[in-house]
């Protein structure tokens, strides 16, 4: 009798094993939460998560749980950037290599679309404060300090681990051709007004060309400030998760809520391709309803998201019925810039995420031609300046 209960058990304990490794499940695309941006003119808007942890620093998941998210959230590519200094876990996961995460978040991958990005966050204080390294070819080597004695003492080793100057790991990284950006730059003792000012630590690694970007939204917070010190630095604008939970919590797919991103403009939906458009500045940051970034590469996707589909006489009326469609997951807040008139309507329209939208335009005068021209209000070029969006129908 006990022979056989011993015997059902091992094979469920088996493929309990076998589906606990491995690639990650494929998730199920219909419930809406995929996040979806479309590619512009030029380029493939690709959707990425460059700022994550797992329980190889202070994250509670496992790395396969990243990818397992990040495959729900329709994301193209996700980096999962451990602590290399604060190693909280260290007692319970002792593991010397600190390209665990990425190693298992490759297996997780599998043959899934989802390209999984070598990075790490190098942890110092002020005023160096965090930063990532991504596209790194070896974890370790931005790291100076071997196994700790007591891997229980977790302050007492990211002191140490510290002590290595953050100088030389943005050397080192640079040395593996990583893209460095500064995280959550008013995240700082030294913030109390929650105003970033940035160090001459991150100026200066600016200036040399060993700093490539800056996060403006991490997590629940957006900063006009970092937006503006990524203008004035010349630095590639950066939208993450920095995600410890689980997305789920912090974000609330299932009620309409989505972790920030970085919309990545790239030639191709490869990693070298994506590595490029970072290089390149090529990117929009996502946080909340908001689209962040550069004009010349905010409003491509703008003209890609919103398109006038028809514009015609209304019956018998000199009033235009325009159609206007928006094929992104943004809700856009549109205000008229010209002097016509809607019936029905202030000059405030919204155009729901993946809907159209009716509007029956009033003119004094008639002609064949109709422009519309909008400030498009979720959508930022630089600290309160909102971009234009002009639309032309021709009428029979
Ligand atoms: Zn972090």
């Amino acid at each position: 009798m006990q022979i056989k209960k011993a015997a059902f058990i091992l094979p469920m304990l088996f493929s309990a094993y076998a589906l606990g490794h491995g690639t990650a499940t494929k998730p199920d695309e219909s419930d809406g939460r995929r996040i979806d941006f479309p590619d512009t003119g030029k380029y493939q808007t690709l959707v990425v998560d460059l700022h994550t942890h797992s329980v190889f620093s202070d994250g509670h998941v496992w790395p396969r749980i990243r990818v397992g998210e990040a495959l729900r959230d329709g994301l193209d590519a996700i980096a999962i950037t451990e602590h290399l200094e604060w190693q909280p876990h260290l007692a319970d996961i002792p593991h010397s290599d600190r390209n665990r995460a990425y190693n298992d978040a490759v297996e997780a991958a599998g043959d899934n679309e989802i390209l999984v990005i070598a990075g790490s966050e190098i942890t110092r204080e002020v005023p160096a404060g965090h930063m990532n390294a991504v596209f790194i070819e070896d974890a370790n080597k931005l790291l100076q300090f071997g196994i700790p004695e007591d891997p229980s003492d977790a302050v007492s080793n990211y002191t140490r681990a510290g002590e290595w100057p953050a100088q030389q790991a943005v050397e080192n990284a640079n040395v593996q051709g990583a893209f460095v950006f500064w995280n959550h730059p008013w995240w700082s003792r030294q913030t109390p007004n929650g105003i970033p000012v940035i160090p001459e630590f991150h100026t200066n690694n600016a200036k040399k060309g060993l700093l490539h970007g800056i996060e403006i939204a991490n997590g629940n917070a957006y900063s006009e400030e970092a937006f503006q010190i990524a203008l004035d630095h010349d630095l590639t604008m950066i939208g993450v998760s920095d995600v410890h939970n689980l997305i789920d919590w912090d974000y609330k797919p299932h009620e309409g809520g989505h972790r920030p991103v970085t919309l990545v403009f790239a030639k191709e939906a490869t990693a070298d391709a994506i590595k490029k458009a970072l290089f390149a500045q090529r990117t929009v940051v996502w946080f909340k309803n908001l689209l962040i970034g550069r004009e010349k590469y905010l409003v491509p996707l703008l003209e890609a998201s919103l398109t006038m589909d028809s514009a015609v006489y209304f019956g018998e009326t000199e009033i235009v019925q325009i159609r206007i469609s928006n094929r992104s997951d943004s809700d856009f807040q549109l205000k008229n810039r010209t002097d016509y008139t809607f019936m029905g309507r202030s000059d405030l329209v919204e155009v729901p995420a993946h809907d159209t939208i009716e509007l029956y335009v009033k003119r004094t005068q008639k002609s064949k031609k109709i422009k519309l021209v909008f400030e498009v209000l979720n959508a930022l070029t630089a600290p309160k300046k909102h971009p234009f969006i002009k639309f032309t129908g021709q009428l029979e």
